[in-house]
């Protein structure tokens, strides 16, 4: 058993998914960005689009998609009137939020995420449970393209009244998207939905972010043959909660099996998480719906391990202090860059830095202190 770098090419030779490209990055052109640039330093003018927050707000508590998608839609724009409508909803939505189970789910392109999450979707929703989507789409920053697909992903789940899904404005920063899409839950959570799935494709860095922002995080993988532990990044299994081999059907349910149990092996190696919680390995199918049984019971078991020692609401608090880190953070990096005498000392050193006249570490110490002396 060993740690394989080169999934894709492992992956690629283990052709199990019923004839699906497991791996496949489409082929995009760069996003443009969601506001003509020309057209938002205009708009910019503007404190206030004509956005009725207490509207919206009652909308979002009635449990009205329309309401909540305009109001994800403005947690995402960068219009400066937006975003303060945006942080007066999400005031009168915090009062309301809270009442989900926060569910990270990750795994690499083609191992069955979004047949998974229509599964367990539907699964949770038949015995009265209310579902909510966030997609977290990074983008391949190589090809410009999708990762997560254009395809038409969860058909099922889409058009069931007690569902709701979103995928995330890819562009930006990761930390920016994580913020937004921690936003979203709060405004998903105030409409009712106690489930709330945030997925991420895992081949980035993503799904640290996403740690950050949920409660019980999921890795699913793909039985290989022979080299179990392939591709996904031994840090991202370190983080994961549950581990689901996918796709255990047919005659691949003997590897899933036999996947099932060296997985098993290795996280007996790993540091034990901090929650208190021993990470499972199920084998399920999404396309059949075995194992979602299985998967709610490790849900509820970790919910119930957690509640009870604390560890459930301590981590949400250390995640919102984290937050409030991070806020700090951003908005001093905006207010350095929106200075347009810092703007143009940046560049300048930027060109030092470039020609080594300086280095990088007198650069930052000099501008900063220029910043701070103003
Ligand atoms: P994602 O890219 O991770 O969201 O993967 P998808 O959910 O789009 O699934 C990729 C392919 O795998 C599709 O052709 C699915 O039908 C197939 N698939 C997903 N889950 C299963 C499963 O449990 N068993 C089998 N045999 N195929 C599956």
């Amino acid at each position: 058993m060993f740690i394989c770098s080169c999934f894709v090419i492992t992956a690629m030779k283990n052709k199990i998914d019923n004839g699906a490209n497991t791996l496949k990055v489409n082929e995009g052109v760069e996003q443009p960005p969601v506001v003509n640039p020309l057209l938002e330093s205009k708009l910019s003018r503007y404190k206030k689009r004509n956005v009725n927050v207490a509207a919206l707000f009652d909308g979002i508590l009635k449990g009205d998609r329309t309401s909540l998608s305009r109001a994800i839609t403005m947690i995402e724009s960068r219009l400066p009137g937006d975003q303060q409508s945006a942080r007066e909803l999400i005031n009168m939505c915090l009062p309301h939020s809270g009442n989900s189970v926060r569910i990270g789910i990750t795994g690499v392109p083609g191992v069955g995420k979004s047949t998974f999450i229509e599964a367990y979707g539907l699964y949770k929703i038949e015995r009265g449970g209310k579902v909510a989507v966030l997609s977290i789409d990074p983008s391949s920053t190589r090809t410009k393209g999708s990762i997560l697909g254009d395809k038409t992903r969860m058909e099922r789940l889409s058009i069931n009244a007690n569902a709701y899904i979103r995928p995330s404005a890819s562009a930006g920063t990761l930390g920016g998207v994580a913020r937004k899409t921690r936003e979203s839950i709060i405004l998903c959570e105030a409409a009712g939905y106690d489930t709330v799935f945030v997925e991420t494709v895992g081949v980035g860095q993503s799904e640290t972010e996403v740690a950050k922002i949920t409660d019980f995080f999921l890795l699913l993988l793909l039985a290989g043959g022979g080299d179990e532990l392939q591709g996904i990044k031994r840090g991202i299994m370190e983080m994961a909660d549950l581990l689901i081999i996918n796709k255990a059907d047919g005659d691949n349910i003997k590897r899933a099996q036999l996947a099932k149990r060296e997985y098993e092996n290795a996280l007996h190696l790993f540091p034990p998480l901090e929650s208190g919680w021993k990470p499972k390995v199920i084998t399920a199918s999404a396309v059949n719906g075995t194992g979602l049984d299985t998967i709610d019971d490790a849900v509820k078991h970790f919910l119930a391990v957690t509640k009870k020692n604390g560890f459930f609401d301590k981590n949400r608090k250390e995640q919102d202090v984290s937050l409030f880190e991070q806020n700090i953070r951003n908005a001093l990096i905006d207010a350095f860059f929106q200075d347009k005498n810092m703007k143009h000392l940046y560049d300048t050193y930027r060109k030092k830095i470039s020609s080594k006249e300086i280095s990088p570490y007198e650069a930052a110490d000099e501008i900063l202190k220029v910043y701070f002396a103003k």
